[in-house]
Parts: structure tokens; sequence; C-alpha cells
């Protein structure tokens, strides 16, 4: 059992509700997790109801039973998206549901799933729920990000341990990395970190760097144009009405946009990726005008090349993101097989969709608008690791002058 778990676990509740969502009394919930996961998210319901939530729209899935549903259903179900869950999601978009999502599932669960089906069902659910991905992408209402160990995960996560033991592992591992100790003090500590990483944020926005190179000993030499008026984001967001909330928890990174079509030349993973269960082990990914070109993967290349496929707009980048080699994550030497976990270990790239706020007034474009201001459009988003303990990033400014902004993979500033 870990040492002082209950108060742990309230204390991580709390942080997701007050800090996470920061719920304003009036506000509606969405809460979505997995079955397995019901004791966070029933204690993050009591705690938003405590904030003065108006209600909590509670939303379970099952790995179970998912994974017997891509194995065995009529193919066709993943092709059409119930109209009764378009109502839903449209009904939330109009309610500003604020959501969080309590996330533990087993990173293997659709392992040796026919990927046309998943890719169908992905093409299907986003082109329906698209409106209400965009809302929560452009923080129109707060949302947020939590995680709850599962025993599949957590096995993955630490092979040599098995059951309730790896679940306890995992468990820790989890407190740690978000600044949990049970003194019931995050809350405190988690608004410290986000001033510090503001005061960073606002540096790398005075310095508007047109472009960043990348170079490391894996042999990553890319270089990448940030759009015009791009704004770096890192710790909190805020919505429209100024109410500050922090989108996924833990985080490290300061992210921006690219821009879709300025990234030239190659980068190396410095981590695996894992892609609906399926991992791709040590690859590297060729650029040319913006267009991922080459593709090679040590392990699992085939899936890759099918998510990067997903549609146009996923053979582009969406995101820059800057995290110091020495960042909690790292340092607990844990690949999470969790991209909530891992991209925090990391400095990594995006390929899919840009958030529209990454530049200025981004959020008030259509689609066509936002990718002439240099945003990639796409329907998947995916977020692979390439920080190592050597990484470089040198930034030049719009009058040439060039500022070492990574050195030996952390902040030069
Ligand atoms: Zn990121
Ligand atoms: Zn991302």
């Amino acid at each position: 059992m870990v040492p002082n778990f209950h108060e742990k676990l309230e204390e991580y509740a709390h942080l997701l509700v007050e800090v996470g969502l920061n719920i304003q009394p009036g506000q509606l919930v969405r809460v979505a997790a997995p079955v397995e996961c019901a004791p966070l998210a029933r204690l993050c319901a009591q705690a938003a109801l405590d904030q003065g939530a108006k209600d909590v729209v509670m939303e379970w899935t099952d790995d179970f039973i998912t994974r017997q549903r891509y194995l065995k259903a009529d193919g066709k179900v993943f092709e059409e998206f119930p109209s009764y869950l378009k109502e839903k999601f449209d009904w939330m978009l109009q309610e500003e549901c604020t959501a969080l999502s309590i996330i533990g599932s087993d990173p293997e669960m659709l392992r040796g799933v026919d990927a046309s089906r998943i890719q169908a069902w992905q093409r299907v659910q986003g082109k329906n729920t698209r409106a209400w991905h965009d809302a929560l992408s452009a923080n129109r209402f707060q949302w947020s990000i939590g995680a709850h160990p599962t025993r599949a995960w957590a096995e993955k996560v630490f092979p040599d341990k098995k059951g309730e033991e790896a679940i306890d592992a995992l468990w820790e591992a989890i407190f740690t990395v978000c600044r949990i100790s049970g003194d019931g003090k995050a809350v405190e500590r988690w608004k410290e970190h986000v001033e510090a990483t503001a005061r960073r944020a606002k540096l790398l926005n005075e310095y508007n760097f047109r472009t960043l190179h990348y170079t490391n000993s894996l042999g990553t030499d890319l270089t990448i144009t940030l759009p015009e008026n791009h704004v770096w984001a890192g710790g909190s967001e805020d919505t429209p009405r100024g109410v500050e909330f922090v989108a996924n928890m833990p985080t490290e990174e300061i992210f921006t946009a690219p821009r879709w079509d300025g990234v030239h030349g190659r980068v190396y993973a410095a981590m695996p990726l894992a892609l609906n269960g399926n991992l791709v082990k040590d690859f590297y990914l060729d650029f040319e005008n913006g267009k991922i070109v080459g593709i090679h993967a040590g392990e699992g290349e085939e899936y890759l090349r099918d998510s990067v496929n997903t549609d146009e707009g996923a053979s582009y980048l969406g995101e820059v993101a800057l995290v110091p080699y020495d960042s909690p994550i790292r340092n607990s030497g844990i690949l999470f097989y969790n991209t909530l976990f891992d991209e925090n270990a990391s400095c990594h790239l995006a390929y899919g969709s840009a958030y529209p706020n990454c530049v200025k007034g981004g959020e008030k474009l259509d689609e066509a608008g936002q990718k002439a201001v240099g945003l990639n459009q796409s329907m998947t988003h995916v977020d692979f690791m390439i920080g190592t303990q050597d990484l470089s990033i040198v930034g030049t400014t719009q009058d040439g002058r060039e500022i070492p902004v990574f050195e030996d993979g952390n902040f030069a500033f």
C-alpha cells in the first residue's frame, strides 16, 4: 500500500478540480474515465460539486469492451457516428461543459486490432465531434487531464512487478511527478510551478524567433520556422472569460506551433512512441517544406506510416514543445507509455493539428484562415519525443541574431 494513499488521492482530486479545471460556480463538468479509474473519478466529481459545479456528466469507458467491439463488432459501426452521440457533443458545446479526462488505459489494448477499423472510427468521430474539440483546443472553456493506474498499464510500466505491487508503484510515480506528497500543499506548489513556466514562456515570446535549429549526437539536424505572431504558452492557459486553468496535469512544457510548411531536415526520436497500443521504436523522420517525406523505424514502422497517413495534415507538424531534460518525469527514469507523462519528459514535436491560439488571433480564424497563417490542420495530433541530454537548440531572431535556447538538453536561460 502507498503510504497516506487516501490523503494523496484526495489531494490529486483537488489539484485536478481546483488547478486543472479551476471550476467556477455554476459550471457543468463532464468527467470521462475508464471504469477501473472510478476511485479518482468519484473524488473528482465530489470535489467539483463541492466547488460549486452545477452538475457532473459522467462518461464511463471500458477497455475490455472497447477491444471486444473492435475485434468482433460489425465493421459498419465504425463508419457511422450515432446521432444520439452527436447530439450529446452538440449539447455539451452549447452548455460550455468543462471537461476532465481521467486516463488509465492498457497501452496495448488495441494490439492486433485491424488498424483500418480504428482509423475509420477516428475519422468519423473526429468529424462529428470536431466543433467540441475545436472549442476545447481553442480553450473556450476549461479542460484538464489526469491519470489513474490500471493493472495492465502498471504492469507494462513495471514489468518486474505484478498486480497490486505494480499499481502501487505507478501511483507513487504519478504522485511524485504531480508534486503530491499528502501534505495538502500540492495546489500551492502547482501555482509556483505554473508561474515559473510562464516567466520562461514570456522570454521566448520576447525573442520572437524566426527559426529554431535542433541538433544532437543521434543525428538530428532540423530547422523549424515559426509562424509570424506565434505565441509560446506553458503552465496555464486562460479562457476568453479569463478563467486560468492547467490543461495537462502534470505539465512541464512550453509550446507553440511551427509553420506547417516550414520544417526541413531530419529528427530522431529520443523515446519509443506508443500508437494505439503498438510501440514504434528507434525512428527518424525526414522533412521537406514541412512534409514528412521519409520514415524509418527500427520497430513498428507500419504503425507510424498508418498514423502519418490518417489525413493530409497528419504528415505535417502542429506542435513544437520545449521541456528541460532535467524534468521530474525524466528524473524518475520511468517510461509511462502514456503521452500525458512521457511528453513532459522531453522536448517533443507533434504531427497533426496545431493549437489555434499558438498564433495571435488564430482561434478567431476558420480552417483556411488558420492554415494561411501557418497553423496545421488535421484530425489527429501525435506527440513524439526528441529531447536528449545533448540536445542543442539555437533560435534565430527576426533580425538574424542567434540565441542559444537549449544547451546540453536544458534551457540556456
Ligand atoms: Zn506538448
Ligand atoms: Zn501535443
